[in-house]
């Protein structure tokens, strides 16, 4: 496989010769088990390389761009887009052997770490100083830092304490052309030059190879209490949701679950609800034991009223992990199911909310296709799961014509087709619906000035220049 390269063995045997034989794999097993992320998309690699270290990385890039390989760089696989999906004669640069943490400073209150180490491991580092790193994606136990940062991951909490963005203070990179460079910097504040920080953040590894990253952490809530609000409706639940959002209170979290969603959780959680529950909001209060009780005696006041037909408020840890194990569940059940879910992460204003809600409703019935839908609806981000049955290409079809109407509607609300996912390669024929061809172009130049030669992750994020139908076939055809 190692011939596909270009460069061939010449190539192979340079990255052998920086990083050692033992981190360059081209047997069958391993180009096949990092030729997919958690889409269905696949393609084998030429070559997957195991950096130990950033000299590594940086050896690896100028390797590249004297032969104008294509690197797909990779944390932890668990991407929804494609983003870590290769084209053809690629080598993939998986950052996982990079998990230290450099530094820990609870004084400065931040951690410095390399690209490679798992989300949940920065919170359990910085939980042994009594501080948090907020940003949990659902997949935090197995997706990594740099994934994290490539993707701008959100979850539940960025309601209250933001986006992973948020909490990069600087970074260190390597850019297309192999060199390094160091952005951002240490401080909580600093404005010199342009944000580099915050653009690589959110760039999907077009732009550069994150190595190392310095995030800030804050002070750890001691205590939380969870409210779940059961609704015969998902419009009244989209109202309670605007009620928390106007009243002086913001919850850690608040996820919205549609009938479909209460209908694949498990029994007893459904048993616990009133029969005719049709939609659920799950509310997360953080901060000291009163502060966070006195917030959910508000909010509950607030949100039982008569379109609430069951209000429960869950006070010790167990109770909220069980409320919310049924949020979590959602995503396994999915994956469980026959069919193929294309799981989209869409926002509007949460004002919005309800009418978006309507609209998929809609448009569900007008494909005659199973749609489940739930999310962060604090921040408006609901994940709208298609259910695809994967031999059927007239289905396939109309998921491909469905996102196309709920991308429009989405925007037409004032939405955002993307809000913690990215592009990859799914949404590459939709991005022409949000970004004006003067602002892609703009885009496009930037990423010549970082990657001169389009070696970092090839065909992700931002389309090229051919029309948006080019990409519209080009994706319904392979999917
Ligand atoms: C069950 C489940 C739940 C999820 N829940 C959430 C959620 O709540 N919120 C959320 O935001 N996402 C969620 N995701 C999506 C996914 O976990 C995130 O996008 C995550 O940030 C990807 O991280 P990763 O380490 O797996 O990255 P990968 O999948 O390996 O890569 C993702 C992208 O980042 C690029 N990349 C990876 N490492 C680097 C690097 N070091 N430098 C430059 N570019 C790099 C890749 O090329 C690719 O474009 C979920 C996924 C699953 C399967």
């Amino acid at each position: 496989m190692g011939d596909r390269l270009h460069g061939g063995q010449d190539t192979l045997a340079a990255f052998k010769h920086v990083l050692g034989a033992d981190r360059v794999y081209t047997d069958p097993v391993t180009l096949s088990l990092y030729s997919s992320d958690d889409t269905p998309r696949r393609c084998e690699p030429a070559v997957v390389l195991f950096p130990a270290c950033h000299a590594d990385v940086e050896a690896i890039v100028q390797i590249a761009y004297q032969s104008s390989i294509s690197l797909i760089p990779r944390s932890g696989g668990s991407g929804n887009v494609g983003g870590a999906v290769p084209v053809p004669g690629s080598a993939v640069v998986s950052l996982e052997c990079m998990r230290r943490v450099i530094e820990f400073n609870p004084g400065e209150r931040l951690v410095s770490v390399e690209a490679g180490i798992v989300t949940a491991d920065i919170d359990q580092c910085a939980h042994t100083a009594g501080l948090f790193y907020p940003p949990n994606p659902g997949s935090s136990a197995y997706c990594r830092i740099g994934g994290n940062i490539a993707t701008n991951a959100a979850g539940p909490r960025s309601l209250k304490y933001g986006v992973t963005r948020d909490y990069v203070l600087g970074l260190r990179v390597v850019v297309g052309n192999g060199q390094s460079l160091t952005t951002g910097c240490r401080t909580s504040k600093g404005v010199v030059g342009y944000d580099l920080t915050r653009l690589i953040v959110g760039s999907e590894g077009t732009l550069a190879i994150v190595t190392e990253a310095t995030l800030r952490l804050v002070p750890r809530p001691p205590s939380s209490v969870t409210i779940r609000v059961a609704y015969v409706d998902a419009s009244a639940a989209c109202r309670g949701v605007l009620q928390v959002m106007c009243s002086p209170i913001t919850p850690a979290a608040l996820e919205f679950l549609d009938d479909q969603s209460i209908a694949i959780m498990d029994a007893s959680t459904r048993e616990s609800l009133p029969s005719r529950t049709k939609a659920l909001l799950l509310v997360e209060l953080d901060g000291d034991a009163q502060e966070a009780g006195r917030a959910a005696t508000l909010l509950a006041d607030a949100l039982a009223d008569d379109s609430a037909i069951d209000l429960v408020i869950a006070h010790t840890h167990d109770e909220s992990a069980q409320l919310w194990e049924a949020r979590s569940a959602l995503s396994r059940a999915l994956k469980r199911s026959s069919r193929r879910k294309i799981n989209e992460d869409v926002v509007v204003p949460v004002s919005h909310l309800a009418e978006l809600v309507a609209e998929i409703n809609v448009l569900a019935a007008r494909h005659t296709l199973p749609v489940v839908t739930f999310g962060h609806a604090g921040n408006g981000n609901l994940h709208v799961n298609i259910m695809v049955d994967p031999t059927s290409v007239a289905e396939e079809r109309r998921a491909h014509e469905m996102l196309h109407e709920l991308f429009s509607a989405v925007l037409a609300l004032g939405g955002t087709i993307s809000g913690e996912h990215g592009i990859g390669t799914e949404k590459l024929p939709f991005v022409a619906l949000e970004q004006t061809p003067h602002v892609l172009n703009l885009e496009r130049g930037i990423k010549t000035l970082f990657d001169p030669r389009g070696i970092l992750n090839p065909g992700k994020a931002i389309p090229d220049d051919r029309s948006p139908e080019h990409w519209d076939t080009a994706i319904s055809g392979t999917a």
